[in-house]
């Protein structure tokens, strides 16, 4: 691990989905600032593989299963981060995502689309995958905060930053489920900032763009690489003419949970190359 400031030395950060393709590079970002971080994800191998990279960095960090939408799992792992690395200064609300029953099969409905039986409308959407949407992307972010957020009480420095998205400033086509949920987190954010605030404990979001993943993969490239029409789209209407990177997340990561930005609370950083900035003409 490559020296830096150690700006965040004798914190510990607890990052849930912290096995994921985001945030991995998050929770590496914070252990080069000094950070103890917990690895917390319900894919068990996932969270070891990272905590395990990041020490043979020379940072520390555990890997913990835990799900965020189980408080029972979530009081145990609060007990192994509390037991390991000691009490949570930083939390990264980073576990979510959006899942097919949630998700219409085109962007409009057209003349003719209702008579076609093997199309998902939104008529046939389920009602399941929604509730899975929106439980995974807001509960999955609230009950963490209820169980790590305590911690945070009559300390100083101590912050949470949730993951918003593009599509909650304007949904995106075919996701009503996944938009609605991170508009909730973008809301959420602001609530907690304002209802912790006389605590000190600042609540702000990060809110990404396009970042190429495996989840979404194969809906914005071909197998050869190329563009799908909808990643073309994408790009098309990114001034910066990109996918995002993960390292791109990074610097507004650490301004957030840094003592720089200690009067900054309640926002949400859009890091989309432009993307919500720009009408299209
Ligand atoms: P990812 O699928 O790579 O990571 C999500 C992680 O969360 C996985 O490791 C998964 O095992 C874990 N997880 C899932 N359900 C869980 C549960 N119930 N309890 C604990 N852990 C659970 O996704 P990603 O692309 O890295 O996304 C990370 C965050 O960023 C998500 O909130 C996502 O909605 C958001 N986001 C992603 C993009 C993008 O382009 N990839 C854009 C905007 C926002």
């Amino acid at each position: 691990m490559e020296k830096s400031n150690q700006s965040l030395k004798g914190k510990v950060a607890v990052i849930t989905g912290g096995g994921g393709v985001l945030c991995e590079v998050l929770a590496y970002a914070l252990a080069k600032e000094g950070a103890k971080v917990a690895i917390l994800d319900l894919n068990t191998d996932r969270a070891v593989e990272v905590a395990e990279k990041i020490k043979k960095q020379g940072g520390e960090a555990i890997g913990v299963e835990a799900n965020v939408l189980q408080k029972t799992s979530l009081i145990e792992a609060h007990q192994i981060v509390l037991d390991k690395l000691g009490a949570c200064d930083i939390l990264v609300n980073g576990a979510g995502g959006n899942h097919p029953m949630g998700t219409t099969a085109k962007p409009f409905l057209e003349e003719g689309d209702l008579e076609n039986e093997d199309l998902k409308t939104f008529f046939d959407l389920d009602t399941e995958g929604i509730k899975f949407v929106f439980d995974l992307n807001f509960i999955g972010s609230l009950l963490p905060t209820q169980i790590f957020a305590k911690d945070m009480v009559g300390k100083n420095g101590c912050s949470i930053i949730n993951i918003s998205s593009m599509n909650a400033f304007t949904p995106l086509t075919k996701i009503p489920a996944y938009s609605g949920a991170k508009a909730a987190i973008s809301n959420f954010t602001q609530w907690l900032a304002v209802h912790f605030s006389k605590m000190g404990i600042r609540v702000n979001a990060l809110a990404p763009g396009f970042f190429l993943t495996e989840q979404n993969r194969s809906l914005l490239t071909n197998e050869d690489g190329s563009l799908t029409a909808r990643g073309t789209q994408v790009i098309e209407h990114t001034p910066l003419g990109r996918f995002g990177k993960p390292e791109d997340l990074v610097s507004s990561l650490l301004w957030l949970v840094s003592d720089e930005s200690s009067f900054v609370t309640g926002i949400v950083v859009p890091i989309d190359g432009g993307f919500s900035a720009y009408s299209g003409v």
